[in-house]
């Protein structure tokens, strides 16, 4: 059913972008003191999984030291813990299939349990059997490939881009929509890719707002990053920057004041990341997100609706209401893509829109996110529709609490678009 075998799985300690810029970078900071602090409290997240890791908090803090010790593997899993039958035989069966690979800190957030059939955490990260069953799934579902001018740009829109830039991340989603790309290798700040997207952007006077993404863009040293941001920063029509990262989900060690001190420099700069459940809202991401917004980077939060981890009202509510006090903003919501080997946490849609009505009312406005369905011709909003019909000039609505209003004289006879 599957034909992307994977040919050779990035290491991350071997990466010629990673390696290259640690060394060339000896004052870059991997054990910054503003997570050591946290991992002073017994009970935080860090102290407790540098105990189980068996090491020390100023190495558990250290996003290179997670990344050299991602766990790859069934044997590694079991090592930290306890597995249940579809994660071992999804790990043994999905071996040549599809990337697994968690940072401790994020495997550290997953319940013990292995009774536990939907602990959120494991549904994201690790492999399970059922990945091999899917109807609908295909490798490209918005046809990306189709969509790339040149290798890694997918200009869809006419004034903006995607730039993956990036192949490494923290944690490999089960159900991330570019799995195709676990099958090539070579991909992870490749200078050849940059430097034809680099001359792609700048030659197309449309573009004014690139997104850095991937894979992961925040996997790579301060230097890196910074070289790129110059890079995009100099052609004259970009006008803003994006990156799309999960990092203050999955290693927000990654996300230190020093690495956002150098990307204020380049403002205008959003961030977007990417939580999915109130478990992954830990003290140590709300850390990292501080670490971005008090340097002026606003950071908003695209979830994708997951059976099992967020595919209820309370749970969705949850998120949003702690996202906001971390001052993460919502923005999107996503129905997961058809992507292969992710039918059992695709919800029904029926689901989605149920959770987007209810939480109208009972949630400050700011903090509901657009309920999307990506499509390869662009995002398609599709949240509960309040609006019942038309009467001559005035509009009839469905209100917040399900009752009928009719607002009177809203609009123009005769009107064209
Ligand atoms: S972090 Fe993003 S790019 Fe990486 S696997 Fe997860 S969803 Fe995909």
């Amino acid at each position: 059913m599957f034909d992307n075998k994977i040919t050779a799985p990035p290491n991350p300690t071997t990466s010629d972008s990673v390696s290259q810029a640690s060394s060339s970078e000896p004052s870059e900071i991997f054990s910054p003191a503003e997570f050591l602090d946290i991992a002073r409290d017994d009970n935080s997240v860090t102290a407790r999984a540098a105990k189980l890791f068996k090491t020390t908090p100023e190495t558990f803090v250290n996003w290179r030291w997670q990344m050299r010790h991602q766990v790859t593997s069934l044997a590694e899993a079991r090592e930290w813990i306890d597995m249940n039958e579809a994660e071992s035989l999804g790990f043994s069966k999905l071996d040549q299939i599809f990337h697994a690979g968690v940072t401790p800190y994020y495997l550290s957030l997953a319940k013990q349990d292995t009774s536990s059939q939907l602990c959120p955490i494991r549904l994201q990260a690790l492999p399970r059997v059922e990945e091999l069953n899917d109807r609908y799934g295909v490798s490209d579902p918005l046809l990306e490939k189709e969509h790339s001018p040149v290798r890694e740009v997918v200009h869809l829109y006419p004034d903006r881009v995607a730039f993956c830039v990036a192949q490494l991340c923290p944690v490999y989603c089960r159900y991330c929509y570019r799995k195709r790309r676990d099958n090539e290798s070579g991909l992870h700040f490749n200078r050849a890719i940059i430097d034809r997207g680099i001359e792609y952007i700048a030659s197309n006077k449309a573009i004014r707002d690139v997104l850095i993404t991937g894979g992961d863009p925040f996997i790579a040293s301060d230097g890196a990053i910074e070289s790129l941001l110059e890079r995009i920063r100099a052609i004259p029509h970009v006008e803003i920057i994006r990156f799309g990262t999960r990092t203050p989900v999955t290693l927000p060690y990654r996300v230190t004041q020093r690495l956002a001190k150098i990307i204020s420099r380049f403002h205008p700069v959003f961030v977007n990341t990417h939580f999915n459940c109130q478990e992954e809202l830990t003290l140590e991401a709300k850390v990292a997100i501080e670490n971005l917004v008090n340097h002026g980077i606003p950071v908003g939060n695209q979830a994708v609706l997951l059976k099992g981890v967020n595919d209820s009202y309370e749970r969705m509510h949850a998120l949003l209401r702690g996202l906001l006090m971390m001052r993460a903003r919502p923005y999107y919501l996503f129905h997961p893509h058809n992507v292969e080997g992710t039918e059992h946490l695709r919800p029904s849609v029926d689901v989605g829109l149920s959770i987007m009505r209810k939480l109208r009312g009972n949630i400050t406005g700011f903090a509901i996110p657009s309920y999307i369905i990506d499509t390869p011709s662009g995002k398609v909003p599709i949240g509960h529709n309040h609006i019942l019909g038309r009467d001559g000039e005035d509009i009839i609505l469905e209100d917040v609490r399900g009752e009928i209003w009719r607002e009177k004289g809203v609009f123009t006879p005769n009107f064209e678009t």
